[in-house]
């Protein structure tokens, strides 16, 4: 059990996940992240080094093992941080994959566009769905509750990669849902909102770091850097804040300018 509100991030182990979890902790949150990834031995890298990083903050940290893909594991995730901390305010719907291999649309497989839509959509979806009907009655049981819901979608939400076209298809549904359960949730004092990042330093970028430096100083990114995890947590950790307390189906662009149309 904890006083503090208490945030679910997925993905939480490495890259944007982390940089998630550490803000919200830094701002009060006691935080469980669950990741399909579970190393306890492993104190470098992975659930347990964010564990000890959000402990070195004062903070409180769940680490939990979980397939965000596999549905029948939502039950079992959303009851252990239940278990543990007594309550669910915040979900962010972070975990996600880009394609194993970049394949030109008109070569796309259909294992590749079923794994990306079943982590990247189906999994966040179903899992959100259930997560709502537990904020809904515990915001019924206590009004003062402030509960949230944020999807880690991408500019690929609405900006074509025709060598990936089953991650921008999967974050474009993705988006769609956040809309979704936006509208449904406004009635019962849920707020949902959409961050999309955009070229972040994280190991999903490792492999075409060369390539995006080169976009990057040609001018593709307005403010001329690369986004890093912690960019993305503190515009989260400022909606989990409840600081746009009147705009649920918020759409905020991480991505250093990038959504600023250009001659
Ligand atoms: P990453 O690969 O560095 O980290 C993703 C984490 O999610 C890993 O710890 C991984 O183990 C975990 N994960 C993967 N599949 C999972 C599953 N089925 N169940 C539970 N956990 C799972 O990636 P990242 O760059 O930190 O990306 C995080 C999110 O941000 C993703 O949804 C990604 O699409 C999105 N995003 C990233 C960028 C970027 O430039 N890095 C840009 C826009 C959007």
């Amino acid at each position: 059990m904890t006083d503090r509100p208490v945030a679910l991030v997925t993905g939480a182990g490495r890259g944007i996940g982390r940089g998630i979890a550490l803000e919200l902790a830094r701002d009060g949150f006691a935080v469980a992240g669950c990741d399909i990834v579970f190393e306890p031995g492993n104190a470098a890298s992975g659930l347990f080094e964010v564990k000890a990083a959000v402990e070195g903050l004062g903070g409180e940290f769940l680490p939990l093992r979980a397939d965000i893909a596999s549905l029948e594991g939502h039950d079992p995730l959303l009851a252990a941080v239940r278990e543990r901390f007594g309550r669910l305010d915040v979900l962010v719907n972070n975990a996600g994959v880009a394609p194993l291999v970049r394949r030109d649309v008109l070569e796309t497989t259909a294992d590749s566009f079923d794994r990306l839509i079943g982590i990247n959509l189906r999994g966040s979806f179903f899992l959100t769905q259930k997560a709502a009907r537990l904020m809904i009655e515990d915001k019924k049981a206590d009004p003062g509750r402030k509960p949230a819901i944020v999807f880690i979608s991408s500019i690929s939400a609405r900006i074509s990669s025709p060598s990936r076209a089953e991650y921008c298809i999967s974050k474009a549904g993705l988006s769609m849902a956040a809309k979704i359960f936006a509208d449904r949730l406004a009635e019962s004092g849920i707020m949902v909102y959409e961050v999309r990042p955009g070229i972040i330093r994280t190991d999903m970028t490792a492999a075409v770091k060369e390539k995006y430096d080169g976009l990057i100083a040609g001018g593709l990114v307005p403010q001329k850097r690369w986004g890093f995890p912690e960019d993305v947590g503190k515009a989260v950790a400022a909606l989990a804040a409840g600081a746009f307390s009147f705009s649920t189906g918020l759409v905020l662009e991480v991505s250093g300018g990038m959504d600023i149309d250009r001659l």
